[in-house]
């Protein structure tokens, strides 16, 4: 089998970088920066996992899981990782408790009909539930545990509590 001379040198020349310190510092490089590439995204899951994880010791365990095994472990995080980040959780939850006292504090209803009512209404206007009462002397509604008219200081003499009927149950259309 003849070999051309080119070829000849083409392989001397290979043969003489790998030979040399030039593939070192190559191979030494590469190294150097897919060290530094693993670092940085070990570093990255532990600062996402500190977003989205309050557990000291899970966000260790994914911090590990980040490093090793290198850039799988953090393709793996990725996966399992919680969805939102605490910030937003926390935001969510005090919205809707701010929505839910927002909804306490207005919605009244008749506890017959679930009509809106307003807590100076006597009787619901829609199916006519006497809902309080009111002062003898000045017509003002009372609360039910008001022992005295607070407009006029007339004592409340009959017991306030009302007797509500029980609420009807609500008809479901059946599913399916
Ligand atoms: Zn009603
Ligand atoms: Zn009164």
């Amino acid at each position: 089998m003849i070999v051309g001379a080119s070829e000849n040198d083409f392989f001397g020349s290979l043969r003489d970088f790998f030979g040399s310190g030039a593939w070192d510092v190559a191979r030494n490089m590469a190294i150097f920066f897919l060290v530094v590439f693993w670092l940085a995204v070990a570093y990255w899951v532990f600062k996402d996992a500190r977003r989205r994880i309050e557990d000291p010791w899970l966000i260790a365990m994914a911090t590990l899981l980040g490093l090793v095994p290198p850039f799988v472990g953090a393709l793996i995080y990725m996966l399992f990782r919680p969805p939102e980040y605490l910030e937003d959780v926390r935001e969510r939850d005090l919205e809707i408790k701010a929505m839910e006292d927002r909804v306490a504090r207005r919605e009244l209803h008749c506890p017959v009909c679930r009509a809106h009512v307003d807590d100076t209404f006597l009787v619901c206007p829609v199916c006519t539930t006497k809902l309080r009462q009111a002062c003898t002397t000045c017509k003002a509604p009372l609360e039910t545990l008001w022992q005295i008219c607070p407009y006029c200081e007339t004592p409340v003499d009959t017991p306030t509590t009302i007797e509500f009927p029980p609420a009807p149950q609500r008809e479901r259309p059946s599913s399916g």
